[in-house]
């Protein structure tokens, strides 16, 4: 029983997580940075005993005050929550599978969580198995009400490096490339906090992970399922996709077959049969999927041309996935880089007709292109409407563009949604007038 928390944050899973500990009658004192203090008032309306800047918590508050320090998932680990309080420091993740009675599917990975969440969740319905999508996702888990069915997690490694006894049924890695290094401090860090999702699955639950995944402990207590382009118990053979019970679903018949498409089914069908779903309802779910917006999503088709809006793109990895399946294109990338290196993209230079540069890392991409492709066929741009008309200018009406950033939008943007929403305005207002 937690009579005094601290909540550090207090964004979506941070309000979750105070209405969650009020409600069992856990005394609430609030620590939120943000310079407006409107959230600070807000936590105060709601009956926090307290809400202060964390500048002003060693002249605010004892160290031994409370009992549990939860941390929303932005909360960097250098933050001085992590480090000041003698009570043990949990994520808003730890927190809700701590109050929860649902089954839990936790979902994991550098690129793809949101996607093989959504579709875990509607392998499930199709199954006519109760569940609801959470986490990072959206919906806070420590938010949930419901007390049967599954909640299918999606879980971020910031939230994941603040678990202590989270425990999920069934737990999966879909893959990992470098990311947030700056955050973790390093590739090691960051792949640790991932594998945590592993930590304390117990026997009869199931872990789920690439099948040329590089970790793989000499012994573990659950059963392991792997998943793979060639290989694996979830598998795509030619023409299909196969699992250890029988065929999912044809290639043919799914609307979304890019390479990774491939291998975020075969995740998630592996997921939803560990909870229990059908084959049949997992074939149905995979025929069904269209794909979610920003993530390789055809916004317009003009001339021959296509323009795909990939906002959520926002690692090198990503974009070489989206365009691994695209034909020739032009590619309009750049952002903020998060301090990753940008080479991968470079394998990509045979198919590029040409790539427009936005954003504050456009030096540092121009520097990586040149000598790669032509001079011409690089172009710099100061808004996203001058790179969607430079963009089609190079396509040359014979080839698609993409806007697959490798970098996140905060230098120009909110985030990668209204990056995506700006694109595809743009994108509407270029066909119109070539239109009319
Ligand atoms: P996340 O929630 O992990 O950020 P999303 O499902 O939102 O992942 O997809 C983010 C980006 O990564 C999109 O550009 C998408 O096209 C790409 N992507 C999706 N699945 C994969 C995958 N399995 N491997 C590599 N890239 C992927």
């Amino acid at each position: 029983m937690v009579s005094k928390a601290v909540v550090v944050g207090y964004g979506v899973s941070g309000q979750a997580a105070h209405r969650a500990l009020s409600r069992l009658g856990s005394e609430v004192i609030v620590i939120e940075d943000s310079s407006d203090p409107a959230l600070r008032g807000l936590a105060k309306s709601r009956n926090a005993i307290a809400a202060f800047r964390s500048d002003e918590l060693a002249l605010s508050l004892d160290a031994k005050w409370p009992d549990l320090v939860v941390v929303s998932p932005g909360v960097r680990p250098s933050h001085v929550a992590h480090h000041y309080f003698e009570a043990p420091v949990i994520s808003e993740l730890e927190l809700g599978w701590r109050m929860t009675d649902l089954k839990v599917i936790a979902i994991t990975g550098t690129n793809g969580k949101t996607t093989v969440t959504t579709l875990v969740d509607s392998m499930l319905d199709e199954s006519s198995i109760r569940s609801i999508p959470c986490g990072n996702y959206g919906r806070p888990l420590v938010g949930l009400s419901d007390d049967e069915g599954w909640a299918v997690v999606e879980a971020s490694s910031f939230q994941l490096s603040t678990i202590s006894e989270f425990a999920p049924d069934v737990a999966a890695i879909v893959n990992v490339t470098p990311d947030h290094l700056d955050w973790h401090g390093g590739f090691e860090n960051y792949l640790g906090a991932k594998l945590r999702i592993f930590e304390n699955v117990g026997a009869g639950s199931f872990g789920i992970m690439p099948s040329d995944f590089s970790w793989r402990p000499p012994e573990l207590p659950f059963s392991v399922l792997t998943f793979g382009a060639d290989s694996g118990d979830f598998f795509a053979s030619e023409k299909e996709l196969i699992s250890p019970f029988g065929v999912i679903v044809a290639k043919s018949d799914l609307k979304k077959a890019l390479p990774h498409d491939i291998l975020n089914f075969l995740a998630a069908s592996a997921c939803a049969i560990s909870a229990g779903a059908s084959l049949e309802a997992i074939g149905r779910a995979c025929k069904g999927f269209e794909g979610l917006e920003h993530r390789m999503e055809v916004v317009a088709e003009f001339a021959g041309v296509r323009f795909i809006n990939d906002s959520k793109a926002t690692t090198p990895a990503s974009v070489v996935a989206g365009l691994s399946g695209l034909r020739r294109c032009v590619l309009i990338a750049g952002g903020r880089n998060k301090g990753l290196d940008f080479e991968p993209l470079l394998s990509q230079c045979e198919k590029l007709a040409g790539i427009v540069l936005i954003g504050e890392s456009t030096e540092e991409l121009n520097q990586l292109f040149i000598g790669a492709l032509e001079p011409s066929k690089i172009v710099r741009a100061k808004s996203m409407k001058e790179a969607v008309q430079a963009g089609y200018a190079l396509s040359g009406s014979s080839c698609d563009v993409i806007l697959s950033p490798g970098a996140t939008s905060f230098d120009w943007y909110s985030g990668y949604e209204q990056r995506g929403l700006d694109f595809k305005k743009c994108v509407t207002e270029l066909v119109n007038s070539l239109e009319g």
